[in-house]
């Protein structure tokens, strides 16, 4: 059946990928975004299709449309653009799911929150299951976010509780793919770029801590399971790759797969950097028949495909 879904955040990295992919299935789409990471380059390829309808809009205010089904991914998701303006952070996932709370109550539809792995914090518990509650520091530089989403949980929970309301609440873990922002700051955009150009790779810390990426065509399939579970099923469910890599064996495998000159130089952690990361996905298994099918190196070799195009192009040298 053919709906017309909000995409909250659908000009940024994963947003504009899931506007795609529901276009492909036939449905109408509303993306909703206030451009502050998201990119129109990113939507450029949709603004033709009859279906897709793009509205410049902070979530922060009231937003009164008609819709079948909503997905809310606005919020900056990178350490340096999240904490470039922390209480509009916090604002774009606390107010920001209040508002489309509000909107889903209106309207009584499903809601899908974007939530995150930062929520587990620097996890005390390794790997992460759905039911641990997470190591947060409450007060430091990456609060605004981790807290912020936190809340957005607790949120999504009570209108669920209270209202009664359709939710799905999903915890994305890295991911990383074609799109992602060339000075988004995040681990995989930075060494392909740097890789790409020969520039020096910048390892924080001894490069020793973790992360489990998955591919971002693997995550927004899993999105779309999600949205078609029954109601009984509201999450949270973890969705991510749970092959774990240091960082270093992450510079290793892009400089190998570039062939790049770049020498690696090290840099301070910064504060609160969880040390490491991968999520039991048993859960995203048993209730979406989901796991990601895209090993690193395959999908590295897309992303670095990307980014080599965009290096080269006029519109990029120009800007
Ligand atoms: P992104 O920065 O590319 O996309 C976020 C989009 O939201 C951007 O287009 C931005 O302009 C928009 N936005 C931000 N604040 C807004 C506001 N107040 N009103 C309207 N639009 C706003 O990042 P992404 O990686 O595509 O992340 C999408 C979602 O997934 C985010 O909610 C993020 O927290 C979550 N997530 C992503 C990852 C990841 O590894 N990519 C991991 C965990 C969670
Ligand atoms: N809201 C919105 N669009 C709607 C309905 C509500 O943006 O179609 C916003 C509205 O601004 C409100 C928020 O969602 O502040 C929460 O709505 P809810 O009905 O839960 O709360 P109330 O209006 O009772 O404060
Ligand atoms: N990182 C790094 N070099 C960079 C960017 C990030 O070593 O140029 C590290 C960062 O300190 C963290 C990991 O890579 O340990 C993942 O960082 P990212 O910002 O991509 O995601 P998050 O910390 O939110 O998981």
């Amino acid at each position: 059946m053919s709906m017309r879904i909000l995409v909250t955040g659908g000009a940024g990295f994963l947003g504009s990928y899931l506007c795609e992919l529901l276009l492909d299935q036939g449905h109408e789409v509303l993306c909703v975004d206030n451009l502050f990471t998201g990119r129109r380059a990113n939507i450029a390829h949709l603004l033709d299709n009859k279906s897709f309808e793009f509205m410049r809009h902070d979530i922060c205010f009231p937003l009164y449309v008609e819709v079948d089904q909503i997905y809310n991914l606005a919020c900056p998701a990178s350490p340096i653009h999240y904490q470039f303006d922390p209480v509009q952070t916090t604002k774009a996932s606390v107010i920001g799911a209040i508002n489309m709370l509000g909107l889903a109550k209106r309207l009584r539809v499903k809601v899908l929150q974007a939530s995150t792995s930062e929520i587990y914090g620097n996890p005390s518990v390794h790997p992460q299951p759905e039911s641990y509650w997470g190591n947060v520091n409450t007060i430091g530089p990456r609060a605004c976010y981790d807290e912020g989403k936190r809340c957005a949980e607790t949120l999504f929970f009570d209108y669920h509780r209270q209202h009664n309301l359709a939710i799905k609440v999903v915890r994305i873990f890295n991911t990383y793919g074609p799109r992602m922002h060339p000075q988004d700051g995040r681990v995989v955009s930075n060494f392909i770029v740097q890789a790409l150009q020969n520039q020096d790779i910048t390892i924080y810390g001894d490069g020793s801590q973790t992360r489990s990426f998955c591919y971002r065509d693997d995550l927004v399939d899993g999105f779309v399971r999600m949205m078609a579970t029954g109601d009984d099923f509201v999450g949270p469910v973890n969705i991510g790759n749970p092959t774990e890599f240091s960082i270093l064996e992450l510079a290793q495998n892009v400089i190998e797969l570039t062939g790049s000159k770049s020498q690696l130089i090290y840099h301070p952690l910064p504060q609160d950097d969880p040390l490491q990361r991968k999520p039991v996905i048993d859960l995203a298994r048993e209730k979406l028949g989901w796991a990601p099918k895209v090993a690193l190196r395959d999908g590295l070799v897309k992303t670095i495909e990307y980014f080599d195009t965009l290096l080269k192009s006029d519109a990029y040298k120009a800007s």
